[in-house]
């Protein structure tokens, strides 16, 4: 079998998406080239002396609209083509909740977990200084990803302030609040999927209270998301991470699993209610009302899709449902709220980030929630009236809805030279 692909993926949804839209090619051709791709090698000097030299990157995909927006992953299986899916569909994601970027993403091949926190810290001011030209509040922005914080933001802005000679908070976003970090940007994503999937249920015309919903990942996304939807009556029953997922048919004490999972336990171990043991597979094709898959792309692939019980998949992650898998779900008529809006609520809170700080202002957590809710919401009202017109999946309204305003940039500013 053909490795996956997940920029395949990202050309195969541009291509369905400009064909329901009768784009012609010229409009939408530059968008399935990412504009720069740079790899880097990152030597460290390691705590014992040795020197080890790891792989990074950084893709900026487009600046159509914007400054390059995204974050930066560190894990140990990134690859270029995976980066070059993660920087597009930041592209789309700021394209459909219509904010003032393009799209990019970097990464490290590294796993922090098995370095000390001295090294990574050499290690993310070296990967720094490495896409150091491609970097600045103007040309591209990062952020935090998956196995990266606030603290390694943070080394980042203070690293490229050096080489400036001045503070650039502005550089990145998602740092710590006492260097220009956002109220509300490190819950902003599993915020923004809490929104979404009662908005889907208003929309379904199904109950909100005791709602079962299966989340995969208990990190910035599924655990943010975890707490604020139990908060809001829905029944969260299953919860997995790296080593494996519980179940309670009763729904789980999220405040309890989210204490223990803070403390560093991993849910194989979790003794502290009683609970089913199951993989993450399972935890997949439970029978629940929601799914929210948000760890890694690739998790729901074609063998998966067909024993998917849920009735609406929320994407928490990026690209978690392969293109294949999604024509299945669709088919069966599971409702998939896309990633480029189901887990925008990110980058829009870093949106507000960047522009309390080019303004050497501070919002508050409140007015961060409600402008958060407002775009998020308007977003999706967008794409669900473009679903409507054009009898598609969320998906490809979402794709409509981003690739119209993508090619009337193009076209307004046409091609240089
Ligand atoms: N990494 C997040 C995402 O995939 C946030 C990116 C950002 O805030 O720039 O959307």
């Amino acid at each position: 079998m053909a490795k996956y692909n997940p920029y395949d993926n990202v050309l195969e949804t541009i291509e369905a998406a400009a064909k329901m839209l009768s784009l012609p090619r010229n409009d939408y051709e530059t968008l399935k080239y990412p504009e720069r791709e740079l790899k880097v090698g990152i030597p460290v000097e390691m705590d014992n002396g040795d020197v080890r030299v790891f792989e990074g990157y950084r893709v900026q995909h487009s600046s159509l609209r914007g400054p390059c927006k995204g974050g930066i992953r560190f894990h140990p299986d990134v690859e270029i083509n995976e980066v070059k899916a993660l920087a597009a569909w930041m592209t789309f994601k700021c394209a459909v909740v219509n904010i003032p970027y393009g799209g990019g993403k970097g990464a490290v091949n590294v796993d922090p977990r098995t370095i000390s926190r001295a090294e990574l810290r050499r290690m993310t001011r070296r990967y720094t200084a490495m896409i150091l030209p491609l970097i600045g509040p103007e040309k591209d922005i990062p952020a935090p990803d998956v196995n990266t914080n606030e603290d390694i933001m943070g080394w980042i802005m203070d690293t490229y302030s050096m080489f400036k000679g001045y503070t650039v908070s502005s550089v990145v976003t998602g740092k710590p609040i006492g260097i220009g970090g956002s109220l509300g940007r490190s819950s902003a994503t599993g915020r923004g999927v809490m929104l979404i999937t009662r908005e889907i249920l208003h929309r379904l015309g199904m109950p909100v209270l005791d709602t079962k919903v299966a989340i995969q990942g208990v990190g910035k996304v599924g655990g943010v998301a975890a707490s604020l939807l139990a908060k809001e009556g829905m029944k969260v029953v299953a919860l997995s991470d790296v080593s494996g997922g519980i179940y309670k048919e009763k729904g789980l004490n999220i405040e309890k699993v989210m204490e223990y999972v803070k403390n560093g336990g991993l849910l194989h171990d979790y003794t502290l209610e009683k609970v089913e043991y199951i993989t993450n597979q399972k935890l997949l094709t439970l029978n629940v009302d929601v799914l929210i898959p948000a760890a890694l792309e690739n998790q729901i692939n074609k063998d998966l899709a067909s024993k998917i019980e849920a009735k609406i998949v929320v994407e928490g992650a990026n690209g978690p449902t392969t293109t294949e898998a999604d024509k299945i779900l669709s088919t069966k008529g599971t409702i998939v709220v896309p990633d480029i809006l189901a887990n925008a609520g990110g980058v829009i809170v870093s949106y507000f980030e960047w522009v309390q700080n080019i303004q050497s202002l501070t919002w508050d957590e409140d007015e961060v929630n409600r402008t958060l809710e407002k775009i998020l919401i308007r977003a999706f009202n967008v794409v669900w009236d473009k679903k409507k017109e054009y009898g598609s999946t969320m998906r490809m309204g979402a794709y409509m809805v981003a690739l119209d305003k993508l090619c009337d940039a193009r076209r307004i500013r046409g091609i240089f030279p």
